[in-house]
């Protein structure tokens, strides 16, 4: 198969999975596509699905692509969605410690509005995707060697420990809890941030201690 039919092949999974077709398909099948190159991954469904992990830095439309090309999953721990709001992944080979990082050059969209014009000077959206397929790698991509510390917890596999938020009295996998003043903590009960708040008319919306242990609640 050549590299442009495994191109193709890759994109109609990953327009599959994500329910369109669209400039971040087009770009997380590339950059996902590179990012095996890199590692020397040629079977990463197979034999090498254990053997790499990656960081993509943006909760957008590649990491579908990136997701469908390389078969690394979040809920397997091999996907690490890092929300920078950035066009950007690393790749990381397990058994050899290597890693890199490849990110979409800012120059690379001028260049494909330029590509685009000329395939079609009435413009368009097909226009435009085929700009991005067609742009060459060196115009699109900035790949560099980077090196990824990694822990045990960051790991595919069991957990290594579960610890208990002495406030919410949840359970926290992975060593992602934070002790304070020797008291263990989830993050969000650490920094007293949460992404949600209690709705109005929740019992526990008055009391934020651990339901067993407090008269209030119970
Ligand atoms: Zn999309
Ligand atoms: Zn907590």
């Amino acid at each position: 198969m050549s590299s442009t039919e495994e191109f193709e092949r890759l994109l109609d999974a990953a327009v599959a999975f994500h329910g369109h077709v669209c400039g971040g398909q087009i770009i997380g099948v590339r950059i996902g596509m590179a990012g095996l190159r890199e590692l020397g991954i040629t079977d990463p469904r197979g034999r090498e699905r254990k053997d790499f992990i990656a960081f993509v830095e943006t909760d957008r439309c590649a990491t579908d692509a990136i997701l469908t090309v390389t078969g690394l999953t979040p809920g397997k721990r091999s996907l690490k969605i890092l929300d920078y709001g950035k066009m950007a992944a690393t790749f990381v080979h397990l058994p050899s410690g290597r890693a890199v990082r490849i990110h979409v050059l800012k120059s690379s969209m001028e260049k494909a509005s330029e590509l685009a014009r000329k395939l079609n000077p009435g413009g368009g959206k097909d226009a435009e995707l085929q700009a991005l397929k067609e742009l060459s790698e060196e115009d699109l991509l900035a790949v560099k060697e980077v090196v990824v510390h990694l822990e045990p917890c960051d790991l595919p596999g069991v957990p290594v420990r579960i610890a208990t938020c002495s406030s919410c009295g949840e359970q926290v996998l992975d060593n992602r809890d934070i002790v304070v003043d020797g008291n263990t903590y989830c993050k969000p009960c650490a920094s007293g941030q949460f992404y949600y708040s209690p709705s109005e008319g929740s019992v526990q919306s008055t009391c934020n201690h651990v339901r067993e242990q407090c008269n209030e609640c119970a």
